[in-house]
């Protein structure tokens, strides 16, 4: 039989199939519970979906401007000014997204080319290493390293994230708090990024779509607050996460005026405007109460990761977001596609999180699952030990 061509570009082929749409699979076609991509299985505040409802029957279903209703664009300033006391100016420094994704892929695109290197932290979201790849550029893995000592579980060597600049680097993709480690930087490492791209005349690119996500009364800090950062910052956020409606694809940029013209002048060519309906109702979600879901989550977290550790899995209680990760001490990949059949139960290798072969023994599980169905999950890993 002769091979079917390949068509798509050199440059993206080691991102032909992502790991969550193999796993996703696999759990429909075993009927296993989804402990893999992070998506909810509840949603998110009433009042913020009736308002959504409500927007469609009023009429808001055609093209909004590319940069995001004004409502919203006003809501997301008073939230930044509300939480971070940061400046963000609505006419200007601001742009809705489709997804963080889009904005990810827009800021990649919009700001790096063949030759640039971009820094991430590894273990990364997947998408980063794509929208990496789209724009040519080259990425920089450094690890965040597994760390007792350390009270998120994970350290980030300062000394190891100044080696990795050279020339031809333009920006760090920073991400906290952190998928899939559910790390909560501290100022200290935060400072330390910071030292960093003042020093070598770096963007940042934040990645804070978690923001609200963070538990056991520990805060989220925005790098943009540091001394010298907010000129040199984009700050990402997702609706999806923060309000647990992810298929709404809704997310915004934040950042000074230069950086935010340069976002929305690729986004406008990727997808040109993001739901309207959604954005009215965001622009109303965004002044309610933000605390509910995180209250709710660290709950489920709780259950999995209690129930993970009775059974002997070698957890760390993350400080924030939707996972957990486990190290099974085995081969993660295959780990994970035995996992189904064995048990019912899928998880993500962290294989694709990483360059290095630091994270082959490592799974990720995601909490963000009714209280119910983590622990049965829990349980189904128990019958299969
Ligand atoms: N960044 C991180 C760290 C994520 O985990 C995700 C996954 N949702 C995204 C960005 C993408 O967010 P969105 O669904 O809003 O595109
Ligand atoms: N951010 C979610 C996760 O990490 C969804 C990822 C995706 O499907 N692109 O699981």
């Amino acid at each position: 039989m002769s091979q079917q061509p390949n068509h798509l570009v050199e440059r993206m082929r080691e991102f032909e199939t992502s790991i969550f749409a193999e796993m996703t699979g696999l759990a429909m076609s075993t009927g296993s519970i989804n402990l893999g991509q992070g998506f909810p299985d509840y949603d998110g505040p009433q009042a913020v979906l009736d308002a959504a409802a409500e927007a469609i029957r009023g009429g808001h279903n055609q093209y909004p401007p590319s940069v995001g209703i004004l409502p919203l664009r006003e809501a997301i300033a008073a939230h930044e000014k509300k939480y971070y006391d940061l400046d963000y100016d609505p006419s200007s420094e601001i742009v809705v997204t489709t997804g963080a994704t889009e904005g990810l892929a827009a800021a990649l695109l919009a700001l790096t080319e063949t030759g640039d290197e971009v820094i991430v932290f590894e273990p990364y979201f997947d998408v980063y290493a794509a929208g990496i790849g789209l724009s040519g550029a080259r990425r920089v893995a450094v690890t965040l390293h597994r760390d007792g000592t350390d009270p998120s579980g994970w350290s980030l060597d300062p000394a190891e994230l100044e080696a990795a600049v050279t020339p031809r680097t333009k920006l760090i993709l920073l991400n906290s708090p952190h998928n899939p480690t559910g790390k909560v930087f501290t100022r200290e490492e935060l400072q330390a990024v910071a030292d960093v791209a003042i020093r070598h005349d770096l963007i940042v690119l934040s990645d804070e779509v978690y923001e609200h996500l963070v538990f056991d009364g520990l805060t989220h800090t925005p790098i943009a607050t540091h001394p010298g950062m907010h000129a040199r910052t984009i700050k990402l956020s997702s609706a999806g996460k923060t309000f647990s409606v992810t298929g709404w694809k809704v997310g915004w940029a934040c950042a000074p005026k230069p950086l935010a013209s340069a976002v929305l002048g690729v986004k406008q060519h990727l997808s040109f405007a993001s739901g309207h309906p959604f954005q009215v109702a965001l622009a109303k979600g965004l002044a309610g109460d933000l605390d509910e879901t995180r209250r709710q989550l660290q709950a489920q977290r709780d259950v999995l990761c209690d129930g993970l550790a009775v059974l002997g899995y070698d957890v760390i209680r993350p400080q924030a977001t939707y996972f957990t990760v486990v190290d099974v001490k085995s081969d993660a990949l295959e780990f994970a596609r035995a996992l189904p059949a064995r048990a019912g139960v899928v998880t993500i290798p962290m294989l694709s999180f990483y360059d290095s072969s630091v994270g082959d023994t490592f799974v990720r599980f995601a909490f963000c699952k009714r209280p119910d169905v983590l622990q049965q999950a829990v349980d189904r890993l128990r019958d299969a030990k």
